[in-house]
């Protein structure tokens, strides 16, 4: 099993700003608000001021998503070595 990191270059991701005002959501619109994968386009919540952890390791990924085996640093040091 070979894990990638969220850090490597070949990986891609992007962030998405809110896009609706602070009103909506409680982020500017240019805020970033979600974790996307470019691949399948899987979404992910970035933490808001609730604070609870969200990361890159929740991404509700596709079943064929080729960045499906990729995980943050964190989720490597915890539960793979
Ligand atoms: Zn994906």
């Amino acid at each position: 099993m070979s894990l990638r990191s969220f850090a490597d270059r070949e990986t891609h991701f992007r962030i998405v700003p809110s896009g609706s005002p602070p009103s909506v959501d409680g982020l500017a619109i240019t805020e970033p608000k979600f974790i996307e994968c470019t691949e399948c386009e899987a979404r992910v919540r970035i933490d808001g001021p609730d604070g609870h952890q969200t990361t890159i390791d929740n991404l509700p990924h596709d079943r064929d998503c080729p960045q499906r085996d990729v995980v943050s640093q964190y989720y490597r040091d915890q539960f793979v070595r």
